[in-house]
């Protein structure tokens, strides 16, 4: 049975890329006579918006798409906080108080999601009876489960270099997961068999292999899709002008139109898959 999912985080309104990554995942479950699941992840405290969900729901309907919603990230805090309590006793996770700004003073390394954790708080006693972020010593953690693969459908198997995003949060200060976490988690309490996402989150998907490894959660397969680029070339976003889905609906666009377009690769004007 092929479950893919559509899981966008309710902090601003989705553009057409979103309704590309929707579109692919859907697809993919419907060809497969499979199941295509919505889940809102919604624990990016300040700027989570849960209003926004209900403008999600909207906008998937306006495509024509049908989907099954589960249990969002909020109502799951309980089973984030279980699973990085077991990573802590297994002396996997270290307390840290660093800042970005801290991190990006002192980085001599860039990965692919930016300045790479240089491990200040390692070796130190680091007072956490505070609210601090957990990380995950990643060096460790590869040393503790050995070499582990996985499978992207367009690239193909993958070894797993988790490494090259260093430590990442796994309990953030302000709540018992990270997005790496937390999906983690809930792409197994959903049994996805396909994730489905956009090209940007390829490398995450070594870390989250990792905590599968971790955790004895089952291993899925992957399916990143190109992203979708305005005329400047980089992602849309709503802040360099790209327009919502909500916008669209709103000024009486045809969102089946709009679908048939994206799986056609007909975009609005100015907008390009990337190419890799
Ligand atoms: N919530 C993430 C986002 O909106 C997507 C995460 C995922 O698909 O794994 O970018």
């Amino acid at each position: 049975m092929v479950v893919t999912r559509f899981a966008p985080s309710p902090n601003g309104p989705l553009h057409v890329g979103h309704a590309l990554s929707a579109i692919t995942a859907h697809d993919l479950a419907r060809d497969a006579g499979g199941r295509f699941l919505l889940r809102i992840e919604d624990i990016d405290g300040a700027r989570s918006r849960p209003e926004l969900a209900d403008s999600f729901r909207a906008d998937l309907e306006w495509l024509g798409l049908e989907w099954e919603e589960v249990p969002a990230q909020s109502t799951r805090l309980a089973e984030y906080e279980a699973a990085a309590e077991r990573l802590k006793s297994e002396g996997l996770l270290y307390p840290c108080r660093c800042t970005r700004t801290d991190i990006k003073a002192v980085a001599t390394e860039f990965g692919p999601e930016g300045p790479i954790y240089p491990g200040t708080c390692k070796e130190q006693k680091i007072d956490h009876s505070k609210p601090v972020a957990w990380r995950l010593d990643v060096w460790r953690a590869v040393a503790f489960v050995g070499l582990l693969e996985w499978a992207d459908a367009s690239a193909g198997m993958q070894i797993a270099t988790p490494k090259q995003l260093g430590d990442v949060v796994v309990m953030r200060k302000d709540a018992p997961a990270s997005y790496h976490l937390a999906a983690t988690i809930d792409d197994a309490a959903d049994s996805v068999t396909l994730v489905t996402r956009g090209q940007d989150l390829f490398a995450a998907t070594h870390i989250h292999r990792l905590l599968q490894a971790l955790l004895d959660l089952p291993v899925p397969k992957w399916h990143h899709h190109p992203l979708l680029l305005d005329e400047t070339g980089k992602k849309l976003a709503k802040r360099r002008g790209s327009p919502s889905l909500a916008d669209l609906r709103e000024q009486g666009v045809d969102g089946a139109k709009i679908a048939s377009d994206i799986r056609s690769s007909s975009f609005p004007i100015g907008m390009s898959l990337a190419k890799d």
